[in-house]
């Protein structure tokens, strides 16, 4: 039978493997109604705490009286509008790249980057755990596609041997589901070495690393000959939505003429822009923000490790805390649940089968005194579903 779903579906459920939406009632923030229940949450990726922030709101209503609600057009059309125009700018110098160019998401940008750099008889390398957008936008170039493993630059190696034809290497700044970052000053010998380039989706790392909030490659010092191709989104730590593509002008102009998912779309609302600029100003000036969230961080691990939680190899707002079996993960955030926390349970194949795992992310907008109540509720949870927290 064709288009069996209702057997897939059923199949998925029985794998504890089925997906919900749970419905947001709330403004994003460490307090917030989802399914009508009032929770503690520590979910979201506004690592620093501005998508809810009143400078941010007001630049966005001032944008929208100024220049109206929508984008109108694709940007090679007349979609292109000064605020983004200033945006890009921004985004350019605080990256300290000649140019950057402004995607709609921060899917598009990474399909759009690599699709428009290797095709047919070129070669593309990525870290297995790079994020689903990398990895599908790798088997959509066309070019031969491989994967290395994990953050390994011995693994890259062996593979660039082989590789042939314009070669792009692509990793996450900082790994999603793990926390960890990449290894960039290996990575970037490995790829000089061969006359590679080095593509990073520094997703998770604007904002919260780096001396100026930069991200990674601030934080190891790692100039545009080093990461020729870099990748920002703007829905996570810049607390708006879109995302931009920094490096060279021959860079950006070839993303102008052969990006398809730059030029087939509509430009985002130019008010989203002028708000993003406004939130770029605050991620650069604020600097409690990302202090604050180190102090979080430390904190939330020394009480975890106290717990006998499996932490991972993290000093980001990614802190996942290793489960295993996907039931036993989504069973634990239920029980978070029932005591007003909310923390999101990842399994297959977000991550891979038999390392699910329950994913907090910490942001600026939190408390020393929510992340205690956090650890007080993962202690609970865990010593109530097996005496020995620690055998996942
Ligand atoms: C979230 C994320 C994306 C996608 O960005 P959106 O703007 O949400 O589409 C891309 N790469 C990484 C590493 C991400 O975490």
């Amino acid at each position: 039978m064709s288009f069996d779903l209702a057997a897939r579906l059923a199949a998925r459920r029985a794998d504890n493997l089925y997906r919900h939406r749970p419905l947001l009632d709330s403004p994003q923030g460490p307090q917030v109604v989802v399914d009508g229940q009032p929770l503690l949450a520590f979910c979201n990726n506004d690592y620093l705490g501005l998508a809810n922030h009143p400078q941010v709101i007001e630049a966005w209503r001032a944008g929208a009286s100024r220049w109206g609600v929508g984008g109108g057009a694709s940007h090679l059309v007349i979609g292109h509008s000064t605020p983004h125009h200033e945006l890009e700018e921004a985004l350019a110098d605080l990256t300290g790249r000649p140019r950057a160019l402004l995607f709609t998401t921060g899917y598009m940008a990474n399909l759009g980057a690599v699709t428009a750099l290797v095709g047919q008889g070129d070669t593309v390398l990525e870290d297995r755990l790079n994020h689903a957008s990398l990895l599908d936008a790798g088997l959509l170039s066309g070019a031969r596609f491989n994967r290395y493993l994990h953050n390994d630059a011995t693994s890259l190696a062996r593979r660039l041997e082989k590789a042939t034809g314009n070669t792009l290497v692509v990793t996450d700044g900082v790994f999603s589901m793990d926390g960890d970052i990449a290894d960039l000053p290996a990575l970037v010998r490995e790829t000089k070495a061969r006359g590679a380039w080095l593509m990073v989706d520094d997703a998770h790392g604007f904002g919260p690393l780096g001396a100026t909030g930069a991200g990674i490659v601030e934080h190891f010092g790692l100039s545009q000959d080093d990461v020729p191709v870099l990748v920002g989104t703007l829905g996570k730590a810049f607390g708006t939505a879109g995302a931009f593509v920094a490096g060279s002008d021959e860079l950006i102009e070839s993303l102008i003429q052969f990006a398809r998912p730059y030029i087939y779309t509509t430009s985002q609302p130019p008010a989203l822009a002028c708000a993003t600029l406004k939130s770029l100003q605050l991620l650069r000036s604020e600097h409690w923000r990302r202090e604050h969230l180190q102090t979080l961080i430390r904190q939330f691990r020394r009480g975890a490790e106290q717990i006998g939680l499996q932490l991972m190899d993290s000093f980001t707002p990614i802190q996942p805390i290793m489960v295993g079996d996907a039931g036993r993960a989504v069973r634990l955030s239920q029980m978070l649940r029932e005591r007003g926390l909310m923390v999101t349970a990842i399994r297959q194949p977000t991550v891979p089968a038999g390392s699910a795992r329950l994913r907090v992310t910490l942001t600026a907008a939190h408390s020393e005194a929510q992340v205690q109540l956090l650890l007080e509720g993962l202690a609970d949870c865990f010593q109530q579903l097996s005496p020995e927290p620690n055998h996942a």
